[in-house]
């Protein structure tokens, strides 16, 4: 396996998320991830919405201390923040905190309050979209904790896959796993997991935006419910 060049190209890049996507199919999570550190080294980076560390975990693995980028929105539960310092505490990995332009008070003064409410889409790219995009400047590849089973607009999830809005290689290790695979796993290496997972929420995002689920939901029907909405904007 060969490291990429700092200069790698979009279009080399893009040949080689294509390429690894066919190869890695049917790879292990940290085989995807071993891959992932051997090519790109310190160019690559976690992103975790402190849900749980799964994808934290297995990456500092195979590459300890490896950059794990978390966005505070400013709309977290406290649970959430509380997971993220646990994190930084315990595990051996680099925690970044990417935080929006403005304050939620300075948003509100602009926009008027609970523009969440208003206008979600607008929100989402003023408190996500763009500062991840600002976030991964300096990196070539960054790996998501997205799984294929969470909803039916995941279902074709790539491993590896080239991710055009940000030109960069989106890996996603645990692509092919369910529910039960994570809890397996979190289970066996004593992972840390956002408390609000024992209390009925199965996919953890800002407060103003997430409820519980109700049985028989998808994982992420607690997400923007009563919306169209049901991505961020960060994977679609
Ligand atoms: Fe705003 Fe809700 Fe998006 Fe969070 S999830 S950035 S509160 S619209």
């Amino acid at each position: 396996m060969t490291a990429v060049r700092q200069e790698s190209g979009t279009a080399e890049l893009r040949e080689l998320a294509e390429r690894a996507g066919r190869d890695l199919e049917d790879a292990s999570a940290l085989e995807i991830l071993r891959w992932a550190a051997e090519t790109f080294g310190s160019r690559f980076c976690v992103t975790s919405s402190m849900e749980d560390a799964v994808v934290a975990h297995l990456a500092s693995r195979v590459l300890p201390g490896v950059d794990v980028v978390f966005l505070d929105t400013g709309y977290h539960f406290p649970e959430t923040i509380g997971t993220r310092d646990a994190v930084g505490a315990v595990m051996d990995v680099n925690l970044i905190t990417l935080t929006p332009r403005q304050t939620v008070a300075e948003q509100d003064a602009e926009y008027g309050p609970k523009l969440h409410d208003r206008d979600p889409d607008l929100c989402c790219a003023l408190r996500k979209v763009r500062p991840l995009e600002e976030g991964l400047k300096g990196y070539q590849a960054w790996a998501t904790g997205l799984r294929r089973d969470e909803s039916p607009t995941r279902a074709n999830t790539p491993v590896v896959g080239w991710d055009e809005k940000r030109r960069k290689v989106k890996i996603s290790p645990i692509a092919r796993w369910t529910q039960d695979d994570v809890d397996a796993y979190v289970a066996e290496h004593g992972v840390l997991t956002n408390p609000l997972l024992t209390d009925g929420y199965a996919s953890v995002g800002c407060a103003p935006c997430t409820r519980r689920v109700l049985e028989g939901e998808d994982a992420r029907a607690g997400r923007w419910a009563g919306r169209a909405k049901t991505e961020c904007g960060l994977h679609g």
